[in-house]
């Protein structure tokens, strides 16, 4: 029942042996039996009547994981798939990936197993106001700030936020990726896909490998992770050239056309199917002519591949195909998007490989800035907030590249960053008690 949660952890504890062995204060405290417990998780049910007036019922969640470095922080994500072991996985993550921004937020993920897709907007507003009504108890400003992620965009946020204010007539920045009309920040929309670029060009340039300009990548996925990953590649003079969704892969040699994709995705919200219609020499393969046991959008041939669809998403024989076409580097932007056996592979063959929790920062790097923003009552300018995201990915590449050297394990992104955010955690932990 908790596998992807025990995925996620043991992932974790399988880097952290040298500090382990070095200190044995965080054994002391019991700091990895703390850690693992979230300090609190809320289920509740969540009822609203249906287009054509029939009771409908779904389960809302929200996991308080850990707040030692600061107030809650984590998306809501609303998909049939969701449950608490899921939640769990991408709370204990949002710990660490949250400490690595060096900003003060805890780690939290929330969400309901309701899918909004193909749902009519009133629909859509019934069930956020529904799940807001039980939600609003549990967060705040100071206490518990919540996000966007899969099937929570800018629409619910704004219905969210909106039934949050009637039930208690305040306007508190309770939640980040707001419109901007109403307090959100520029480029949150962006920031998580601009971030995973911005990382992956520092750690080249670390790496003294070559830019990303003129070289050909991949992403997965077409939501707001991946659009944004395709977007930001083309002011490097990279060449995008695949994306996927649920229902199939699209490859376009020339580079994809990130205007119609968004138009296809975040306009109609329909499939991406839809390509081919205006771009003809685009191939579109559907899920069920995938090669066996692997997924078409990593079986091209590309310079670095960025997964940004879905957990587990990228499996071993994914992995061997990457690096049998020559990819050279591998920057998630989805949440723990390749399995342990695929990185198992990346590591062995030494691919640069840079895992979500310092590679997706930037979007709640930016969250925080929103944050940053209510609280003044202050707006920042587009420049202001793009250098600001720039420079935290620039810091979060240098902390883990620097731990990596320091602690023995040059190159090896995914203990790296275990290490240096394991320890900003730990002692905040120790220095506030048990
Ligand atoms: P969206 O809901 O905007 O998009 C998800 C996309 O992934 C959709 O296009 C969906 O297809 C596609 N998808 C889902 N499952 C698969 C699959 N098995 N194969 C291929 N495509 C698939 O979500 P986000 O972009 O917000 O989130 C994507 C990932 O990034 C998640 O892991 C999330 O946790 C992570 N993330 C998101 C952040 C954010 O700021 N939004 C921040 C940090 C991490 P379809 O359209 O058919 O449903």
């Amino acid at each position: 029942m908790d596998e992807i949660f025990f995925q996620a952890v043991f992932e974790v504890l399988d880097s952290l042996e040298p500090i382990l062995r070095s200190d044995k204060i965080y054994e002391e405290m019991g700091i990895l039996e703390r850690l693992v417990v979230p300090d609190r998780e809320f289920k509740f049910k969540v009822t609203r009547l249906d287009d054509t007036n029939k009771v409908r019922v779904n389960t809302g969640y929200r996991v308080q994981f850990n707040n030692s470095l600061g107030p809650y922080k984590g998306g809501l994500r609303f998909h049939p798939s969701v449950n608490t072991s899921i939640l769990k996985f991408l709370g204990f993550e949002q710990i660490f990936k949250n400490s690595l921004t060096g900003l003060m937020m805890g780690g939290a993920k929330g969400g309901s197993d309701f899918d909004p897709k193909g749902k009519s907007n009133a629909e859509v507003l019934k069930f956020c106001r529904a799940y807001m009504m039980e939600l609003h108890k549990y967060i705040g400003a100071r206490v518990d700030i919540p996000a966007g992620d899969i099937g929570v965009g800018a629409r619910e946020i704004g219905y969210l936020f909106g039934e949050y204010k009637k039930i208690t007539s305040r306007y508190d920045g309770i939640i980040t990726g707001k419109p901007y009309m109403f307090g959100g920040s520029l480029l949150r929309p962006e920031a998580t896909g601009y971030g995973v670029v911005y990382f992956a060009d520092e750690l080249l340039r670390f790496e003294n490998k070559e830019p990303l300009k003129d070289k050909v990548c991949c992403v997965s996925g077409s939501g707001n992770v991946a659009i944004y990953t395709i977007e930001k590649p083309q002011s490097f003079g990279a060449i995008v050239v695949s994306c996927s969704d649920s229902k199939g892969t699209i490859y376009d040699s020339r580079g994809l056309d990130v205007n119609l994709l968004k138009e296809i995705k975040f306009n109609k919200r329909t499939s991406l199917e839809e390509y081919i219609k205006t771009h003809t020499s685009a191939i579109y393969t559907k899920v069920e002519d995938y090669p066996s046991g692997a997924h078409e959008v990593w079986t091209i041939s590309c310079y670095a591949a960025f997964p940004c669809a879905t957990q587990n998403e990228l499996n071993v024989n994914d992995a061997k195909n990457l690096i049998e076409n020559g990819c050279q580097m591998v920057v998630e932007g989805a949440n723990m998007p390749s399995t342990s056996e695929a990185i198992e592979q990346f590591l062995k063959e030494k691919i640069t490989f840079a895992p979500a929790k310092v590679a997706n920062a930037g979007g709640v790097a930016v969250s925080n800035f929103e944050m940053t923003q209510n609280a003044s009552l202050q707006r920042w300018d587009m420049d202001k907030v793009d250098e600001t995201l720039r420079t935290t990915m620039r810091q979060i590449c240098k902390r883990v590249y620097l731990t990596s050297k320091d602690y023995g394990v040059d190159g090896n992104y995914v203990d790296g960053a275990n290490i240096a955010t394991f320890k900003r955690v730990a002692e905040a932990m120790i220095a506030e008690g048990i």
